[in-house]
């Protein structure tokens, strides 16, 4: 059930991690507040296709 996503900026598009969910836990798509190096800051991060 374990899938890999990407996590995308909300704010910059950048691309800056990678990482896995849990599909049943995790039907819809997950936003998890990252560190983005891009603008030294923390942001909100979308998981991406
Ligand atoms: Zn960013």
């Amino acid at each position: 059930m374990r899938v890999n996503i990407t996590l995308e900026c909300t704010e910059c598009k950048e691309r800056n991690y990678i990482s896995e969910k849990n599909k049943r836990n995790n039907p819809d798509r997950i936003e998890l507040s990252k560190y983005c190096p891009r603008e030294r800051r923390v942001t909100v991060h979308r998981e991406t296709k």
